[in-house]
């Protein structure tokens, strides 16, 4: 799948009145589904309940209050995630690039932390062949094609649930850093996506 556009994340440098952020396509024209939605429509405010309902990555239970709560005093990770999710597009409305890539992480992440410690040889291939797919048939084309590229320099540990785990959690990783997000620490990875945190809030 190849690209010749903006790096998904990054702004359009064309001189056409193109919104900052506004992601372009393989075919040249703006990318809908690679764009965030505050860069597709800016300007746009939408109602943050709204848009706890409309989230895709899990969690819509949340309350705007607890956003607003974020916000106020939470750390910078917190605080980041609350403002990306308050101008996310309005219920059942398509997603954006950054609902796309929660829910598509939370698939991943929750399948990894569930894949077995010791695979079969059907297992591993049917893992292969989805982490494989991703680059060819993710809808964000910048996405799949950096996607694509970074498991080419590091191919996929099919071999059992905590290497795949690990893996996953470093290609996440590549993502967030190319975005200028935090790094998730590796070791928490079962904490955030199998077990919860010890203080049982999750349970
Ligand atoms: C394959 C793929 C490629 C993508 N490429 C791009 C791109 O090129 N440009 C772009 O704009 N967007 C891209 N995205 C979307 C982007 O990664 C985010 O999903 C989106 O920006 C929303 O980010 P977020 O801060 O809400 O949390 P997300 O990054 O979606 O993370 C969801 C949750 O996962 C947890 N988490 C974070 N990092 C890790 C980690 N390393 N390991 C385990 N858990 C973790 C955190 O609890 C976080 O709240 C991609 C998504 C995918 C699935």
């Amino acid at each position: 799948m190849s690209t010749t556009n903006v790096p998904a994340g990054a702004s359009s440098t064309s001189k056409n009145k193109m919104p900052p952020g506004m992601v372009m396509g393989p075919d040249g024209k703006p990318c809908k589904i690679c764009t965030a939605f505050r860069n597709w429509r800016p300007g746009t405010t939408s109602g943050i309940e709204g848009n706890e309902r409309g989230r895709a990555g899990g969690g819509g239970h949340r309350s705007a209050a607890a956003m607003m709560a974020a916000l106020a005093s939470g750390t910078a990770s917190e605080k980041t995630n609350a403002v990306a999710r308050i101008d996310g597009p309005p219920p059942n409305c398509p997603p954006d690039v950054e609902q796309l890539g929660r829910a598509t992480w939370t698939f991943l992440h929750t399948t990894a932390a569930y894949y077995p410690e010791r695979p079969s040889p059907t297992q591993r291939a049917n893992m292969l062949m989805l982490l494989r797919s991703l680059p060819v048939l993710y809808p964000c084309t910048n996405c799949a094609d950096d996607f694509g590229e970074d498991m080419k320099t590091h191919p996929p540990d099919v071999s059992g649930r905590v290497g795949l785990s690990r893996w996953l959690c470093e290609r996440h990783n590549e993502v967030n850093e190319k975005l200028g997000k935090e790094r998730f620490d590796c070791a928490k990875t079962d904490e955030r996506w199998k077990d919860g945190p010890e203080d049982g809030r999750c349970d």
